[in-house]
């Protein structure tokens, strides 16, 4: 028995393989995986060949949104059985420095995680994984929902780490999958209105079914002076950049009311000619986010329990042997779909 693999070989190239089945060490568990999707973060790496300082040194595999099958469990597991469905947390800490034990682990230095390079990502059948990061899927949540639960995780942190508060007006810049993971967990929040911006009215159609009150094209209406208007000058009380744009950075002050948050959830790479002063002069508090932290428990019994309902996030199926097809259909039809998942 071979272990598929999906080999990143160069920028804006995958080649399918195979490699060893992984050793399932002390306290870990053999995951045969089963959905997993494609994040934004996995298709710059494999255009760029790495992010920031993160040069990848091909053959390089891809991959952190995943659920499967736990299909052997190592010495001295406790909370798995062969069988289990689960999803996985994609950050492994080092559990022993300041940061882990304040429970803060998503800022450890130490942090391993899927497919920051040097440690291998999820497009791959078969994954060993420390059984603290799994998280056990109850009979109604399928895996494809379990793939989605990391990009939900990001969403639901940001709304905790904002601050928001029940009755809130809240404005998401940028309808992609974090936008709309975002969306969901301010709805599942009781907010007051959700105003979504995006450029894609498919997009925008997403967002409505997901509860948005309002949803603004920026491509045919001036969001600020949108926003301006329904709230009768008083605008957000928290506004979420999700896009990772400079564009949409700079709209966050123009669109935050006085006293009001701004969430930086998306990574915003590039330099970003940015007037503090529009900030300061509002009070607003600028808060950011470095991935997430002890929400993927959360995440699961929300889904479990009906009150937060994924399927219209609705992800672009390709076989695990299309990986190539799946990125390129990921880079050209953004319009079309906020995620491409594999099928292993
Ligand atoms: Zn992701
Ligand atoms: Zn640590």
């Amino acid at each position: 028995m071979k272990n598929k693999a999906a080999f990143l070989v160069d920028k804006g190239k995958i080649e399918m393989g195979e490699k060893e089945i992984p050793e399932v060490g002390k306290g870990q568990v053999l995951i045969k995986v089963k959905h997993c999707g494609i994040c934004g973060s996995d298709v710059h790496n494999y255009i760029e060949g790495g992010t920031g300082k993160r040069i990848i040194h091909f053959p390089f595999i891809l991959g952190h949104e995943l659920a499967g099958e736990v299909v052997k469990v190592g010495e001295d597991v406790k909370n798995f059985r062969t069988g289990d469905q689960v999803c996985v947390e994609p950050g492994v800490p080092c559990g022993k420095c300041a940061y882990c034990r304040e429970g803060e682990y998503n800022l450890c230095p130490d942090m391993r995680f899927l497919a920051a390079y040097p440690v291998e990502g999820s497009m791959q059948e078969y994954l060993a994984f420390p059984e603290e990061n799994c998280f056990k899927l109850p009979e109604q949540v399928s895996t494809v929902e379990g793939a989605l639960i990391e990009p939900l995780a990001v969403g639901l942190y940001a709304a905790e780490h904002s601050g928001v508060k029940i009755n809130d007006t809240v404005v998401i810049l940028g309808m992609g999958c974090i936008g709309l993971m975002t969306l969901i967990a301010c709805k599942a929040r009781n907010v007051g209105k959700i105003i979504a911006v995006d450029i894609y009215d498919t997009h925008l159609e997403i967002a409505k079914k997901l509860g948005a009150d309002v949803t603004i094209n920026t491509t045919r209406e001036d969001a600020a002076e949108v926003i301006e208007k329904l709230t009768a000058g008083r605008l957000a009380d928290v506004t979420f950049e999700t896009a990772g744009q400079g564009a949409t950075a700079v709209l966050a002050p123009a669109v935050t009311g006085r006293g009001g948050t701004i969430m930086c959830v998306g990574n915003i790479t590039k330099p970003t000619a940015y007037k503090f002063f529009d900030i300061s002069c509002k009070e607003i508090t600028l808060k950011t986010q470095f991935r997430y932290r002890n929400v993927f428990g959360l995440a699961v019994d929300l889904i479990a329990s009906g009150k937060i309902d994924l399927s219209p996030i609705n992800p672009k199926m390709f076989p695990f042997d299309q990986t190539q097809e799946a990125f390129q259909y990921a880079i050209h039809h953004g319009e079309d779909t906020v995620k491409v998942m594999l099928e292993m």
